[in-house]
């Protein structure tokens, strides 16, 4: 009889983990609360506009590398179709008026940014030496196989990227423009750990590029394949309870009120949600309570926007904006009075040749305590004040945004916006986090989610496991199907697909 594996959650740490047990032979059920699959891979149409809800730029896909390796793994070559973005500025950093490009290799992005920085040239290499000493320091980022299962060095887990980077230049400017991309993984001064960074920089500094139609035909790739394994994957169907014996899980509970048997569980949903529908005392008090107040990342305020037809240049960089020095680091610890500050610009791509953007996102920082006075309200019917609350927010950061790119507003449609609640709602990250877990290098074990639990048979999987994005879900859910197939098992597998 086949082994049957329960999967909680549909975002691409469930369908990740999906694909791996599927094609290893076990009996795959994935069970997603939602109607839409995919979590942060979302995307919502409107007045046939298309927006992505999480997932906007991916790297490393080009041939040979790291998630070019992984989705030839996973399949899903021939389903998604990429654009390169701009490879001399596929991020542009801007602070307090002035602007600098990241541009896609080691050489090219030391000597670009060294127009700017002329006597730092030597500095910024050896920034991405301590890079690369990273990232090949982990046997899952540089695919080998490994006697130990061990993913990361100590060191790197334990120092800041800020003292990082104090390490590696004394020039004040230099340092902010490095750490210009910190709202992709919602860096905080003294906390973020070195190596988040380090392998988010690498990852995209090799290639950048957007997905064709968004992250969704990621999802839908998955899902695809999944099912054509002989897996279940089922929308609408909210697990409220992970029932279990003395020894270990034995079955979930469902909404509707179906209960589904199964060998092993994996939970997609964020820890401290997991532990809410575990009834068993093999999960200590001690554990329920360190994860229940873990910190989490901060939410954002995203506006999406709509674009008059063939108005606005397609732009190929995502555009990272700071009003000031100052607020490069200052993320969730924003002042109302100057709210906001910051954001990140980007326009989706719905095809691989064109020329204008149909629609945009706009992200800025969101504190969930903006919103909490809504809270336990339902999508669509917040009232009132929470529409003028999100109008008024909407309208300051376009301004934001016209100041920097002059012209915008005169060619939007339309827009929409989300909140904090919004992704509460939706992926039902603990307060509409954007990340999820907030890694902190000053409690490096104690703010680590593993993907095991004290319940034998039941694991985790996600961003809250390893890291978050696309390359952090995916490197989290081989760690997590490892602890069934084995973690080299699966990188021999990887190395192997033809
Ligand atoms: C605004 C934003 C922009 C981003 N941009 C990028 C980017 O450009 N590049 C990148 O690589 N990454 C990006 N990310 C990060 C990336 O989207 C996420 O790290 C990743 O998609 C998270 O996947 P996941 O599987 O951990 O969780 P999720 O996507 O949150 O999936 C969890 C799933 O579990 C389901 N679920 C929860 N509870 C239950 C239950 N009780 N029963 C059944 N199902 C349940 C949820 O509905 C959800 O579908 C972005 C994220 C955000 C928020």
């Amino acid at each position: 009889m086949e082994t049957h594996i329960i999967i909680i959650g549909s975002g691409l740490g469930g369908l990740t983990c999906g694909y791996i047990m599927a094609k290893n032979g076990y009996k795959v059920t994935v069970l997603e609360k939602n109607v839409q699959l995919g979590g942060c891979l979302q995307t919502f149409a409107r007045r046939g506009v298309k927006f992505e809800t999480g997932v906007h730029y991916i790297g490393s896909m080009e041939k040979g590398q790291l998630l070019h390796h992984f989705f030839k793994y996973l399949n899903l070559l021939p389903d998604v179709k990429l654009r390169q973005l701009n490879c001399e500025a596929y991020d542009l950093i801007s602070i307090g008026g002035e602007r600098f490009p990241f541009a896609n290799g080691i050489e090219n992005f030391t000597e670009k940014l060294a127009q700017y920085f002329p006597a730092e040239k030597d500095n910024l290499r050896r920034y991405w030496q301590a890079i690369r000493e990273v990232v090949e320091s982990s046997p899952l980022h540089s695919l080998r196989t490994t006697g130990e299962p061990v993913i990361l060095n100590p060191n790197h887990v334990k120092q800041s990227y800020d003292h990082f980077l104090e390490s590696v230049t004394g020039d004040e400017q230099l340092r902010l423009v490095l750490a210009g991309n910190l709202p992709l993984y919602a860096g905080e001064r003294g906390k973020t750990p070195m190596y988040i960074s380090a392998f988010i920089n690498d990852f995209y500094n090799r290639s950048a590029c957007r997905i064709v139609g968004g992250g969704e035909t990621v999802a839908f790739s998955l899902v695809k394949s999944i099912r054509a394994m002989g897996g279940n994957v089922l929308p609408s169907a909210e697990v409220v309870k992970i029932n279990c014996n003395d020894k270990q899980a034995v079955s979930v509970s469902l909404k509707n009120g179906e209960t589904i048997d199964g060998d092993y569980f994996i939970s997609n949903m964020h820890p401290a949600r997991m532990v809410e529908i575990v009834e068993s005392n093999i999960l200590r008090k001690s554990y329920r309570d360190r994860i229940v107040h873990l910190n989490n990342t901060v939410s954002n305020f995203t506006v999406y926007i709509a674009f008059k037809k063939d108005s606005v240049p397609y732009f190929n960089s995502n555009f990272y904006h700071y009003d000031t020095p100052a607020d490069v680091w200052r993320g969730k610890n924003y002042e109302q009075a100057s709210y906001p500050c910051s954001f990140l610009y980007m326009h989706l791509c719905s095809s691989e040749n064109q020329q204008f953007a149909d629609a945009a996102v706009l992200i800025s920082y969101m504190n969930f305590e903006d919103v909490s006075q809504w809270a336990g309200t339902k999508v669509g019917r917040r009232g009132a004040d929470y529409e003028n609350f999100k109008k008024e927010t909407a309208e300051k950061l376009l301004d934001l945004l016209e100041k920097q790119i002059p012209d915008t507003q005169q060619n939007i449609e339309y827009y929409y916006t989300s909140s904090p609640l919004t992704y509460l709602d939706y992926t039902g990250t603990e307060r509409g986090s954007m990340y999820g877990v907030l890694p902190d290098c000053n409690e490096s074990i104690h703010s680590l989610v593993s993907q095991r639990t004290r319940i034998p048979n039941l694991f985790q999987t996600g961003q809250n496991v390893n890291s978050h994005g696309i390359l952090g879900v995916i490197i989290g859910s081989i760690i997590t199907c490892g602890e069934l197939l084995g973690v080299n098992n699966i990188v021999e597998q990887i190395k192997n697909t033809d």
